[in-house]
């Protein structure tokens, strides 16, 4: 079985590389007169406080960062099980897309005429996003999956506003990621939680009842974020539409829907994409994230501004003549980089490969359902779609809890699932293998949790201290969070001005 390397070095030595005289970069004899900084910049530029760099060599520096790299659990070292927030793999080719000159170097002012790809490029995305999600129109801007939510939630108070309604709540099942609750709250909203049933799914009866002419929307997770598939989903918009209510779909979990079905043909109205999870692009340490919103056409007048555009002729442009816009959400045009990479993901993919990696992500998922099953409590029995969630219950009584079985599995090579979520699972743990797994990959991880739900049997003790072999043992939460020590500092040294 893997463990992961431990590494044991002097932190001291680690991190104090630096010696006078040591250089990282070697230029070429300077051909230009030398210019005394102070002389084009003007005093408020003017840092006194940096000073005493360190002095190193190219290889401490590389040698400082790799080390680094090492010390944390990330997607390009091992699975990364994260339920709901798809850490799948980062493709290096588009990283090698992204990092063409002429796409990296674009400055967000660079006249449209000589920006013409560039442009193109977010075009051409959210056409295939309209594509993909059978949506009337896509705006990039939003950064994150929360900030899509907030997004949309601003138009569809800006729908209400446009016909002068007022309308007081947004309806979310108790299944939801808090983000959801956090976006309507943050646009002035009040929440009103909708129950799930025994299934794991809305209880469409409580729902019905609680529709009415106060309702802006209904925030609905689909798959829900207990991997269920959310029914009777035209049923919901009908309902909601009769009150000239609308239907947010939080997309996060859309790599179980891909190729397969659309949410413009649910009657959804609005739903943000993480391109950082269905689309690949790296988060977790990695991001930026981006968080496309696809809206229906009774939102599109009200998307941010500008939008990628086309003439009629090809030429591209950015299209801010839209007096309905909520504005501008972000600025210049979000996280270029990702959008990028998002498209190309999108176009190496292709049409079957995205329906193919829905299909693997739902494969994979149940194989480790099938495989844990018995090992660990099932809480709801409906079919998985791309996670599978568990729980504690049947190691509690061991005095073991999820949080022993998170931990432990860091020893074993794997970064813990998503754990306590969602809410309504005691002692949840959420798995999400997503399609870059392959079998001897899933084997292994499964090999483990067995390995623990053993241990936790036998020798209960050893889950609650582990992990034993990380850089860093079990942390003190509570103090982490309440006293962050976020940067290495230099012991204090009578030879140096503390730095
Ligand atoms: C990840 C996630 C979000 C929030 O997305 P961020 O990009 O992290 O802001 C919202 N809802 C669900 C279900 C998610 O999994």
């Amino acid at each position: 079985m893997r463990t992961r390397p431990v590494v044991n070095i002097n932190e001291d030595l680690i991190f104090e590389r630096s010696a006078p005289g040591k250089v990282a970069y070697s230029l070429p004899p300077l051909d230009v007169p030398d210019t005394d900084p102070k002389s084009v910049l003007t005093e408020a530029l003017l840092r006194d406080e940096i000073q005493d760099f360190p002095e190193v060599s190219e290889f401490d520096v590389v040698r400082h960062f790799t080390r680094l790299s090492t010390w944390n659990h990330h997607i390009d070292i091992g699975m990364y099980p994260l339920g709901s927030c798809t850490m799948k793999y980062n493709p290096k080719l588009n990283e090698e897309v992204w990092r063409l000159a002429g796409i990296s170097n674009c400055h967000p002012l660079q006249d449209p005429s000589l920006a013409q790809g560039n442009i193109q490029i977010q075009y051409e995305l959210q056409q295939l996003l309209k594509e993909i999600t059978g949506m009337a129109a896509v705006c990039l801007q939003p950064a994150a999956g929360a900030h899509g939510e907030l997004t949309g939630i601003l138009m569809v108070h800006a729908y209400h506003d446009a016909k002068n309604q007022k309308r007081k709540f947004v309806l979310i099942p108790d299944s939801a990621h808090g983000t959801n609750p956090a976006s309507a709250a943050i646009a002035g909203y009040q929440v009103k939680s909708i129950p799930s049933n025994s299934d794991g799914r809305i209880d469409f009866e409580r729902f019905k009842d609680t529709v009415n002419d106060a309702v802006a929307c209904l925030m609905l997770t689909n798959p829900n974020t207990l991997g269920i598939f959310e029914r009777r989903i035209r049923e919901i918009a009908d309902i909601l539409h009769e009150k000239d209510a609308l239907l947010y779909m939080d997309g996060a979990n859309f790599n179980a829907l891909m190729g397969y079905t659309r949410p413009g043909e649910m009657g959804v109205d609005v739903m943000h994409l993480n391109l950082h999870k269905t689309f690949s692009t790296p988060h977790g340490g990695g991001g930026p994230g981006a968080g496309p919103v696809a809206v229906s056409s009774r939102l599109e007048p009200f998307l941010p501004l500008p939008l990628a555009a086309k003439t009629a002729d090809g030429t591209y442009y950015y299209d801010f003549q839209r007096p309905k816009s909520i504005g501008r959400v972000r600025a210049f045009m979000g996280n270029y980089g990702m959008h990028v990479r998002a498209l190309c993901y999108i176009l190496s993919c292709g049409s079957s490969g995205l329906k193919e990696i829905s299909e693997t992500a739902v494969l994979n998922a149940n194989y480790i359902r099938h495989r844990l099953q018995g090992l660990l409590d099932l809480p709801y029995s409906e079919a998985s779609l791309h996670e599978v969630v568990f729980s504690d219950k049947l190691q509690i009584k061991k005095g073991v809890k999820t949080f022993d079985i998170a931990k432990r599995l860091m020893d074993f090579g794997f970064h813990p699932p998503t754990i306590y979520f969602p809410l309504i699972v005691p002692g949840a743990i959420m798995i999400e293998p997503t399609e870059s797994e392959g079998l001897q990959e899933l084997d292994a991880f499964v090999d483990a949790m067995k390995a623990i739900v053993k241990e936790a049997e036998e020798n209960p003790e050893i889950l609650a201290r582990a992990p034993h072999k990380t850089k860093l043992r079990r942390l003190d939460e509570t103090r982490a969070a309440r006293q962050p020590i976020l940067r290495w500092r230099r012991k204090a040294n009578k030879d140096r001005p503390p730095g």
